[in-house]
């Protein structure tokens, strides 16, 4: 492993994600499970990590844009590979002849796929983004010539609130569900992300469509993870320095030393995802202990108390992401959740992909 001239490394373990899809499908048995590997995998590689997945056996992919499902459809042999995104005029021939699956968003999209063959239905529950509304749907049960020359794959729709059980909105939306289905022929049906596996039987069906959880997101908040750890942020220590007490650290003087201090700079930033609003509220870990993030983020330096750690020094690692301490945990912390914490990882680290 090349690390010696790295100032910050990204392990992503490929296995841990297998061992998650796995598990996921041990909790849906009503039908198959999908990998959402939209926004490069959720910041982890879309290529690698969709290639591990395919290996392993999963053979349903969705990405979020065309752009994506171009860039993994190599890696994807055989697999079906849907755009969420809803069908962009002019593009249809591109969806024809890489073996694309368009999820058609509106009356629109499903005009424009007329005789092109297979796609999927989105059916809007509750989101109000894309999908058929339900008076679209009326439309489309009267007029079902609509759909001549297409093969629907699944009908599907995106659940508002999945990780919240009590949520009365997962109700509702599991009726708004039944009624769509019966305005339609019997498609098969496509529903649950990461949250919904978990929400029990009644939102299981024919092909669920984790993202999250795959990359070690907690699917249940509030509740133990039930996910395997997939990524693990080394960053290195540029610089060691006392100071008296007193003296303040970083941009605008937002941390002031009570007692001497011994601070830890390190190779990090808010230009490598490392959130701006984590300032002041942060911790990294050295040697599994927490050591607080002090001061501002800057854009390539963060400065961490190491006071009580004397064997940190020029050149040591600090964990800022593993086992010890989770995207959630740092969502947490600034404010945000750990989709966004993973989609923001930066392109300076040296990544390393884990496949045992
Ligand atoms: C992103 C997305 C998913 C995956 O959601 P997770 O919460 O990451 O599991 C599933 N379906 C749709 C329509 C999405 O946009």
């Amino acid at each position: 492993m090349e690390t010696d001239t790295a100032h910050a490394v990204l392990t992503i373990d490929l296995a841990a994600i297998v061992a998650n899809w796995r598990a996921l499908k041990a909790r849906h048995p009503s039908g198959g499970v999908a990998a959402v590997v939209k926004a490069d995998a959720y910041g982890l590689g879309a290529r690698p990590v969709a290639a591990a997945l395919h290996g392993a056996g999963c053979r349903h992919f969705f990405v979020a844009w065309l752009e994506e499902a171009l860039a993994v459809r190599d890696v994807l042999p055989g697999a079906m590979l849907a755009v969420l995104g809803g069908l962009v005029p002019g593009t249809e021939a591109t969806y024809t002849a890489q073996a694309l699956t368009p999820v058609l968003c509106s009356l629109e999209d499903i005009d424009r796929w007329q005789n092109r063959g297979e796609a999927i239905l989105h059916v809007d529950t509750g989101m109000s983004r894309l999908g058929l509304a339900a008076c679209e749907l009326a439309a489309l049960a009267a007029d079902r010539a609509r759909l001549d020359g297409m093969a629907i794959r699944y009908a599907m729709s995106h659940l508002v609130a999945s990780e919240v059980p009590d949520d009365p909105v997962n109700r509702l939306q599991h009726g708004r569900i039944a009624a769509a289905r019966a305005m339609l022929p019997p498609w098969k049906f496509s529903l649950a992300n990461s949250s919904g596996i978990f929400l029990g039987p009644d939102f299981a069906s024919d092909l669920a469509r984790p993202g999250a959880a795959l990359y070690g997101l907690n699917p249940t908040p509030g509740q133990p993870n039930p996910m395997r750890s997939v990524v693990h942020l080394m960053v290195r220590v540029l610089a060691v320095r006392d100071i008296p007490a007193g003296a303040t650290v970083g941009y605008n003087a937002t941390w002031k030393a009570e007692r001497p201090t011994r601070i830890a700079t390190a190779a990090l930033g808010y230009a490598d995802g490392y959130h701006r609003s984590l300032s002041n509220r942060a911790s990294a870990c050295f040697d599994g202990t927490p050591v607080p993030l002090v001061g501002r983020v800057s854009m390539d330096l963060t400065t961490f108390d190491v006071t009580d750690h004397r064997g940190v020094q020029p050149g040591s690692w600090l964990e800022v992401l593993g086992p010890h301490l989770s995207p959630d945990d740092l969502a947490a912390a600034a404010g945000t959740n750990g989709y966004e914490v993973l989609t923001s990882l930066g392109r300076r680290f040296q990544r390393v992909y884990r496949t045992a």
